[in-house]
């Protein structure tokens, strides 16, 4: 396969990125300069070797040469968070949304995504068995901090479960409405996500 085609194909890999878009990404990058094209090379390749995956919550963060052997992202290892608290969100950028707006001091738990449907192997993709072994009843709220949606809605009745395979004995709050309904938590702005996440039950 030819190159063009061939970066366009792994371009429409990315998310949101369609066919046309792929292409106009191709065609830019063509007509940089080498040292340009260079960096990004570099970048890329730097953000695989720096960045690891929180071994608590699967937040990605990037390590310097003083913390290579980290295994907790700055969130988890920070010990003025509360370890009460966990705040269970589908992927990263909803981790980065309640981040931002600074009212949310517990710990956070990456899912890893939602389900639309309950078949065995889209569920099999959520990192359920991995939410049960850091729960162990360390918590005593648990926030499920999904999107409005169907699929927010299910993924939410499988957290349920699982948190009651183990006994959990804590609490479990979803955010309030706010939040329109069946849109998304991560683009909902700081105002409407402070009420959801203060107002939840
Ligand atoms: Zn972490």
């Amino acid at each position: 396969m030819d190159s063009i085609k061939k970066l366009a194909e792994l371009f429409t890999k990315f998310p949101t990125v369609g066919k046309r878009t792929a292409g106009r990404f191709v065609y830019y990058l063509i007509k940089q300069p080498k040292e340009e094209t260079d960096e990004f090379i570099n970048v890329i390749q730097e953000l695989k070797n720096r960045i690891k995956l929180c071994q608590f919550c699967f937040n990605p963060f990037e390590t310097n040469e003083n913390q290579v052997s980290a295994n907790l992202c700055p969130i988890c290892s920070d010990t003025r968070r509360d370890k009460n608290l966990l705040c269970i969100v589908e992927k990263e950028m909803d981790l980065e949304a309640i981040e931002k707006i600074k009212k949310f001091t517990g710990l956070y738990f990456i899912l890893g995504g939602t389900v639309g449907t309950m078949k065995t192997e889209e569920i099999n993709g959520l990192r359920l068995e991995e939410l049960k072994q850091r729960v162990e009843n360390k918590f005593s709220e648990i926030i499920v901090a999904l999107n409005p949606t169907q699929e927010g809605k299910a993924t939410s009745i499988l957290i349920e479960r699982a948190l009651k395979e183990i006994n959990y004995s804590g609490k479990i709050t979803h955010l309030a409405k706010g939040i329109p309904a069946g849109g998304e938590l991560e683009y909902a702005d700081e105002e409407t996500l402070e009420s959801a996440l203060s107002g939840r039950k």
